[in-house]
This record gives C-alpha cells, structure tokens and sequence, in this order.
C-alpha cells in the first residue's frame, strides 16, 4: 500500500529510496515478509516554524523531523536548512540514515530533520531564533534517548550549540547528549567536523586497492565543496591524488594539474564558494560530468547522477559523500559500465560513527583524543565494509544492494524479535 501523504517519482529521493528496498528483497530470506515496515516511517513531524525577523514582521517557516525507524535504538540523523526540503525528501534521508547507522553496526534507528528556509537570507540572529523555535518544536519527539540531531547541509556546530542550549532550558537540565557535532567545549567530539570526509577517504582507499586503483596521482572531481566535500579533498590530496575540479552552488572551477588545497579552501571559506579562484579555469557546470578523472565524489545533494550524466562520468570509481546523489538508472548504467560506486550508506557514514563517539563521551563525560577517534573510525568503516563486500561477492549484487541487505537484515531481525505491540 502506498502513502496517502506523499507522491514519490522514480527519480525523487523517496521513490529512489523505494525502489532501492525493492532491489535488496529477494536477499532477506524469511525476513522479507516484514519488508513493508521499511517502507513506512515510523512518525513524521510537521512543524510551523514562526520567527519575528529583525525588521520587526513575522515569517512562518515549514519544519520536519521525521523517525523512519526506531527498532535498533534511538533515531540518530541530521537537520538540514535549505529553501527545496520538503517532507518527501526528509523521509527519505531519515529511511537511508535507518540504513547506514545498521550497516555500521550502530545502536540507533533512522532520523532526520530539516526546514524549509534560505539560511543564507538570514541573519545570524534570525538564524538562532529558528533553531531555537525548530527545536522547541520538535522537543516533544527528540532527546538524548529518543532522537539525536546533528548537522547537516548548512547547519554546523554553533547550529546543534543552539539547539542543545534550547532544548536544555525546556528541560531544566544541560543535556549535551541531545545533539552531536556540537562545539568541542560544550561536550563535542575532536575529529567530528572532518568525519564524514574522513569516512569517504577510508572507504575510497579501501575500494581503490581492490580494483588497483594507485591513489598517488590519481585524478579527482568533487561536487559540493562544503563539509563532505573539502574534507575528503583534503585527504584525497595528502595521499597524492590531484583535485582537478570542484563544483559548488557558485560555479566549476578545473585545472588538469590540480588545485592547491592550501590555497581553495580559504578561499571557499573566505568567499562562500570555489568561483573565482586564482589557482583555476572556470568551467560550465554541465561540464564537470565529462572532465578526465579516476574518482568521482558527488558531495552536494540528491539526485545529481542521472542516466545522462552516468554515461558519461570518465571516473573508474564514485565514491557517493552526499545523500542520494544516484538515481537507481544512473546506478544500473554505472554497473553496466564496470564504474564502482560506494554507496551513500556506507561511504559517507563516518560523520554518523563519530557522532556516535561523541554521544558516548558526553554519556561518560570521559572525552577520547583525536588519534583515537580516527583509528577507531578508520576500523570500524574498514570492518564494515569488508562485511558488505563479501556479501556482494557472495550474491554477485552491488556495493548498494549489499550495504541494504546487511543494513536490512539487522534492522528487521530487530523488528522482528521486538515483536508488535501491544
Ligand atoms: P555543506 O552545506 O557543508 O555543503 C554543501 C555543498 O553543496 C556546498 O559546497 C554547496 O555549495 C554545494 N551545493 C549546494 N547546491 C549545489 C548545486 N546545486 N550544485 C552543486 N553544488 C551544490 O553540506 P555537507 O554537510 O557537506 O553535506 C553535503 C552532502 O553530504 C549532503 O548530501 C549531506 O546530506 C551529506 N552528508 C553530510 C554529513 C555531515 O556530517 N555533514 C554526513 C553524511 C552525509
């Protein structure tokens, strides 16, 4: 049966998410007639998001959080500001954190939040009275033990600052545990801000040796050079390999020699974004999808990779930082082709797995260093996805279908053994 409150496409994120369900239920076994319950999210929370803006006027903004499943544990999945959220798009983000949190091996469910909104319309004080009044919003359905926030696009640590500080007040007790990616003072993790780039570097480099891919050398292209994106660029380039493009909302920049880390990401940060850069060509956008590269990472937003574009990637191997950045045709083109692709779901899990570290360390107020965070993030992503691996080579199905059917299979044996209540 369908949901009444949504009307997913093929190629939208709910309908691509679906459709990535139905690809993994012939490897569930018996597990498989509990299937529909990953098709539904567990509760979905429509939020009105009113603010008094700085010129004195009331703005109303749209919000979600929505909790696709709760069976292993806790929702754990970020909050993302962006003006095209919509409910449908939360779901399905909410569905595949579900997804990589099992994959991983983690004790949580799936979450994820998000508003409606251009934050960058904003100014910082009307920026804090939306979280603010987000998080009062949504207080009834998050906690340290129900549902845990973290960033997501343009949200950061003074964001999930915010929302900890709020959601404290209403409770009268300093929760730190409620939110991770928080500041490092105010119970955050060292290694946090750069994991999830950390993550996709592990994962790549892992994926690299098996199909002998020499990273020294090796020519990458990046899509989105926010967090994810430069993060990973910037591991990428300390293993030798050159950054010849990179693509943002403000335009495409190219140089077949690479860029100069040390200089692009100041600049991104001083400017906003990679136009304008000295240190390369500008180039159209639509072009980025043809330059000459061995590893393509879509770092921005879903929906990136179509058919179109799949068939042309030069890349030997896509490593997906982003959410959902791969329709399910442009994923059976990139299979056609012999391209690689690690999945979302595992590749980009490493923000999920430190996030996970810093929930332990605020519970135990006992705070790791950064070298231990990263061997430990380093093992347990290797770990993981040498389980998905050999599932792929077991049944002969892809990287992605393998991530759902160990993800899957862990989630609905939870179901299951919980059993229905009442
Ligand atoms: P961010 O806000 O730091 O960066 C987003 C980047 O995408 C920016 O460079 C922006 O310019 C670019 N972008 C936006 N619209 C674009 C467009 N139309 N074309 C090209 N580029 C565009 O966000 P982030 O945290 O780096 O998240 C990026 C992706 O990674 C998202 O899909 C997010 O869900 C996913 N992700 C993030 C984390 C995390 O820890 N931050 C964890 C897992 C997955």
């Amino acid at each position: 049966m369908t949901l009444s409150y949504v009307n997913p496409t093929p190629d939208s994120p709910w309908g691509t998410y679906l459709s990535q369900v139905d690809r993994v239920i012939p490897y569930l076994g018996p597990l498989a007639s509990w299937a529909e319950s990953l098709k539904r999210p567990k509760r979905a929370l429509i939020v009105d998001v009113p603010i008094e803006l700085d010129n004195g006027t009331v703005a109303h903004f749209e919000g979600y959080r929505v909790q696709h499943s709760l069976s292993r544990g806790p929702g754990k999945g970020g909050v993302r500001y962006h003006p095209d959220v919509t409910l449908e798009e939360v779901m399905a983000l909410s569905a595949w954190m579900s997804i990589k949190n099992a994959a991983v091996n983690l004790p949580y469910g799936g979450a994820k939040g998000g508003i409606r909104v251009d934050p960058k319309k904003l100014s910082t004080k009307e920026l804090e009275r939306l979280t603010r009044r987000y998080t009062s919003e949504i207080g009834i359905i998050i906690g340290p033990q129900q549902d845990i926030p973290a960033p997501d696009v343009n949200t950061n640590a003074q964001v999930m600052a915010w929302m900890m500080d709020t959601y404290s007040m209403n409770t009268g007790a300093t929760a730190t545990g409620v939110v991770t990616g928080k500041p490092i003072h105010l119970g955050g993790s060292l290694g946090r801000v750069k994991a999830t780039g950390r993550g996709v570097f592990v994962t790549g480099r892992e994926a690299a040796r098996r199909i002998n891919l020499e990273l020294n050398g090796a020519k990458v292209a990046v899509q989105g050079f926010g967090n994810v994106g430069s993060s990973a660029a910037e591991l990428f380039g300390q293993a030798g390999a050159k950054i010849v493009a990179a693509q943002d909302h403000t335009g495409t920049i190219y140089n077949s020699k690479g860029f100069d880390l040390s200089q692009l990401i100041p600049h991104v940060r001083d400017t906003g974004g990679v136009a304008g850069f000295k240190g390369a060509e500008p180039m159209d956008n639509e072009a980025f999808w043809d330059v000459p590269c061995d590893i393509l990472i879509p770092a921005a937003l879903e929906g990136q990779l179509n058919a179109e574009r799949a068939s042309r990637t030069r890349a030997r191997l896509v490593l997906e930082g982003a959410n959902g950045p791969t329709l399910p045709v442009a994923d059976d083109i990139l299979a056609e082709r012999g391209i690689l692709v690690v999945p979302d779901v595992i590749c980009n899990a490493g923000g999920v797995t430190v996030s996970y570290f810093e929930w332990v360390q605020d519970f135990s107020s006992f705070f790791w260093t950064e070298d231990e965070i990263n061997l430990r993030l380093d093992k347990i992503m290797v770990g993981a996805l040498k389980k998905i691996w050999d599932t792929a080579d077991r049944h002969r199905i892809t990287l992605r279908t393998a991530t759902f059917a160990v993800a899957c299979e862990r989630i609905l044996m939870a179901r299951q053994e919980r059993g229905l209540y009442p």
